[in-house]
Parts: structure tokens; C-alpha cells; sequence
């Protein structure tokens, strides 16, 4: 179908944002946001890291053939009828559909035909946004050859038909969400929207109108489903007995359902419920929390920090109930791990009845994917870390199983931070995870040891702080919710 003349054109970089929510792409083309300056040091670090490995692959295609950078579209197809064997920052309009695309590279193959080619930091092309991108670029192109993703592992993968389908339903749908006048009615989704830059202009109405999905765990099928039972906001649902409740998507059983109205209750009353008696495990509890690097240049995940806050817990600011391994770059990260497991055999030779608490299934499946990494699972460290007798604690778990909070979110630090629940406060305000990985990445680039010593103090500090909070969250649920 054409697209009428006055329309934005369609352009396959709004792919991630119509994968993550029709409203966000809406807004990025036709709402009234100077989103110019990233200022997100995480989402700026992934920009610099993906236009150095744009560099790196345009400077090893110079180096085997003759490559010209492309300055409009007109020049483009110029470059194209030349039969230049390679072209950068290509530029392919189609006028009558309305869509513009911007490959990295054309390619020309030995079919005499152009191949889009773009450099992704991603390991894998079946990103539903890559497979989008390089779809509308074959589309553009009008070629049946494939297209070429040269990955962030350095390994370089193939698009072909199969991405067909989902390039046409971006096409028609991005055709029809920029007809529109407004903006498109969706749902609250806590994971997409506390990450997304519209946040502070979608909240308020979902606030005001009581949106279902505001409540943790209830997800857009649930909401539906309530609704059409005739309980539409929060406060209804706060309002209904469980056993009211039809069985619906999402939403089956009366522990769920029950788990659902006393979290609208919770949300708004700021009570704390608990539905059974917290249960932890006896013994010496050693907190325990990983920081790894996502974004390495092989492609596989560097754990650069293993923390451990160990007792007596005497005095949870000070450096010597923290212990940790450090390693600096990812060509160290076998050395990280073995000393990883030392660390560990140290612990149970020290406490046999060792409990290693962490928050969340990450530092237990960190620990399976270092295994499988290092051909190590037979090892008896490791069986006695994933086996039936394991130390590992995931406190998420009874959190989740015995408390109903007035939380949006069940992370770590949305429990600990909230000054009627936990109350304990990280000492950098901005810290977190992502956080962690700019400022490991700023020590890897720093030459100056001085100002690298600092960067290094500031994440053992904010890891120190990690372990600090699930003790804090121990010694919270102890005081509140065994019996
Ligand atoms: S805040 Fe949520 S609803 Fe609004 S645009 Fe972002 S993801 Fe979509």
C-alpha cells in the first residue's frame, strides 16, 4: 500500500522501538520530545561500543576493497549504477511505500547484485529488530540475496526470506500507527516503561485512570481478562473478594487471584501482607553478589567481580567484612573464576553448614554458565555449589512466596531502597548494575592509575553495598516475618 506524502517516513532503526511498544514509536515520530541528547551513560557506552565495531568492519573492508561513503540517496544510487564494489552509510528511499533505510554497507556480490550488510554489537542475528532492519533492507533492495550481519563476536551471520513476514507486519503496522493522529491506547508494562524515556508522560494517566497493570503481576492478558469481568481498576480489584474472580489468562487459581487483590490493596494502602511465614535456612550466611561485563569484544560475558560480605558482621561498612575477586580484563576471566571457586572451598572448609545468599537467579545461573563455559560441572566445587546439597539461597524466593508488597517491582533494590519496607540506601545515588558496567568499561579505557584506583573503589563499593542490602533484607525479614 502507498503511503500518503505528508506521512514521517517509515525507517527500519524504529524497529526496536515498535518491538518494545507501539506508543514509544508513535511518540518518537510524531510527539512533541527533544530526545536529541542521550544522557542514559549505559545507552551511550552500547552507541560508542557499536559505532567503534561499525569502524573496525569498515576499516577491514577498506583494506580488501575500494569503498565509497555515500552522502544522500541520489548518491547511493549514483554509487550503485558505478558498480562500486562497496558502499558506506548507504541511503535507499522508496518514494511510493514511504520507507527509508539507512544500511551500514552495500556489498556488491559476484552476481553482479548489492547485499545489505550492517555491524551489530548483538551475538545473534534473530533479534526480532536485526531480522526487521535487514528485512526492509532486502525490501528496499529488491534483491532475493540475503543480507549480512556482521556480528559484536566477530562472526558474521545471513538474512534471507524468513524475515519476510516480520518486516512486512513493521511495514503495514508503522504505515498505519504514523496515519494516526493519536496516540495509541496500550498498557503499563513495568520492565518496558521504567526504562523508557516517555515514562515521566505516560505515568500520570495510567495513575489517574487505576490502569490494572500498574500491579506486579498482572500482565496485559490479565488486565483484559479482569476487565471484562467488569473490574477495571485497582481500586475494584482492591474491592473484590478472590473467590469473585472468573479464571482468566494469567490469572488462574486463588492463590493467584488472591495474591492479585492484596497487591491492589498494598498498592493502595502501602500495607505489607504476608501470606505464610518467611523460611530461611540455618547457618553461617554469606552474602554474595556478581558484577559482570556484558559488552566484551568476544562476545561472552566477563564476571570482573565476585563479592562477599562475610561474618561477623560486625560493622557492615567496614572494608574487612568484604571480601571479593577482581580481575581486570576478559582474557583474565578463567583466572576470575578458579579463584572464584578457591574463594568458595576456603568458605566451606571455614563454615560447613555455609549458606551463600544472592538475590535473584543470576548468580546461580552465572555459575552454571561458567561451568558449561570451563568444561567444568564434574568439578566437586562446582557440584557441591549446583548440586542437592547447594549453599547457594536465592532470597528472592521466600520474598516472593510469603510477602505481598507495595512494590512495583521485586528487585533487590526496590525492596531495600523503600523507606517503609527495608530502608537501607546505596552510597552512590545513581549505582546500579548498568551503572557498574560504564564505570568498569571507563577503568578499562582510563590510562591514568590514579583516576582508574577510583573507578575500581567506586564498583568494589557499590558491590559492597549489594551484599550489604541482602543482609539487611536477612536481618529485615528475620525481625518481621518468621512467625
Ligand atoms: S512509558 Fe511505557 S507506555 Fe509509554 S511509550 Fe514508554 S513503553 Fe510505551
Amino acid at each position: 500500500m502507498p503511503n500518503a506524502p505528508d506521512l514521517p517516513l517509515i525507517k527500519p532503526s524504529d524497529a526496536k522501538s515498535w518491538s518494545l511498544c507501539a506508543r514509544r514509536v508513535w511518540l518518537d515520530n510524531k510527539g512533541d520530545f527533544d530526545l536529541q541528547t542521550i544522557d542514559d551513560p549505559f545507552e551511550q557506552l552500547v552507541i560508542e561500543l557499536g559505532l567503534a565495531h561499525e569502524q573496525a568492519i569498515l576499516e577491514r573492508l577498506s583494506g580488501d576493497m575500494d569503498v565509497h561513503t555515500a552522502s544522500s540517496t541520489e548518491d547511493t544510487a549514483r554509487l550503485m549504477a558505478d558498480r562500486v564494489p562497496a558502499i558506506y552509510q548507504a541511503q535507499l528511499l522508496n518514494e511510493a511505500e514511504g520507507i527509508i533505510g539507512l544500511p551500514d554497507f552495500l556489498l556488491l556480490g559476484e552476481s553482479g547484485q548489492y547485499q545489505a550488510a550492517d555491524a551489530k554489537l548483538s551475538l545473534s542475528e534473530e533479534k526480532k529488530e536485526i531480522q526487521v532492519q535487514l528485512g526492509i533492507y532486502r525490501r528496499l533492495l529488491g534483491t532475493g540475496l540475503p543480507a549480512i550481519v556482521f556480528l559484536g563476536d566477530g562472526e558474521q551471520a545471513l538474512i534471507g526470506d524468513e524475515a519476510n513476514a516480520v518486516a512486512n507486519q513493521f511495514a503495514t503496522e508503522m504505515r498505519e500507527l504514523l496515519s494516526s493522529e493519536d496516540e495509541p491506547l496500550v498498557r503499563y508494562s513495568h520492565s518496558k516503561c521504567r526504562a523508557c524515556p516517555y515514562y515521566a508522560h505516560c505515568k500520570p494517566p495510567f495513575e489517574q485512570k487505576g490502569e490494572l497493570s500498574l500491579l506486579y503481576g498482572i500482565q496485559g492478558r490479565a488486565a483484559i481478562g479482569l476487565e471484562s469481568a467488569g473490574i477495571d481498576t485497582i481500586s475494584k480489584l482492591a474491592d473484590t473478594h478472590a473467590s469473585a474472580i472468573p479464571d482468566i489468562p494469567y490469572l488462574k487459581g486463588d492463590d493467584k487471584k488472591n495474591r492479585a487483590v492484596l497487591q491492589a490493596k498494598s498498592y493502595l494502602s502501602n500495607e505489607v501482607f504476608r501470606l505464610k511465614p518467611v523460611e530461611l535456612p540455618e547457618g553461617h550466611w554469606i552474602h554474595f553478589d556478581i558484577e559482570d561485563n556484558p559488552l566484551t569484544g568476544n562476545g561472552e560475558k566477563h564476571v570482573y567481580l565476585w563479592g562477599f560480605l562475610v561474618p561477623d558482621f560486625s560493622d557492615n561498612s567496614a572494608d574487612e567484612d568484604f571480601e571479593y575477586v577482581w580481575t581486570d580484563r576478559d582474557d583474565e576471566d578463567e583466572q576470575g573464576w578458579l579463584q572464584f571457586l578457591k574463594q568458595v572451598e576456603g568458605y566451606k572448609g571455614q563454615y560447613p553448614d555455609l549458606i551463600l545468599a544472592h538475590y535473584s537467579s543470576h548468580e546461580r545461573s552465572t555459575i552454571c554458565a561458567y561451568a558449561k563455559r570451563y568444561v567444568m560441572e564434574d568439578h566437586p566445587t562446582v557440584v557441591y555449589l549446583l548440586g542437592d546439597e547447594s549453599p547457594l539461597f536465592d532470597l528472592q524466593k521466600p520474598v516472593l512466596e510469603s510477602l505481598v508488597l507495595p512494590l512495583q517491582g521485586y528487585g533487590l533494590k526496590d525492596i531495600c531502597k523503600h523507606r517503609d519496607l527495608v530502608n537501607f540506601q546505596w552510597q552512590d545515588e545513581e549505582s546500579g548494575s548498568q551503572w557498574s558496567v560504564v564505570q568498569f568499561n571507563r577503568f578499562l579505557a582510563e590510562p591514568d592509575p590514579e583516576i582508574k584506583a577510583r573507578l575500581k573503589g567506586e564498583i568494589l563499593g557499590y558491590n559492597r553495598d549489594d551484599v550489604t542490602a541482602t543482609r539487611r533484607l536477612e536481618e529485615w525479614l528475620r525481625a518481621n516475618f518468621m512467625s
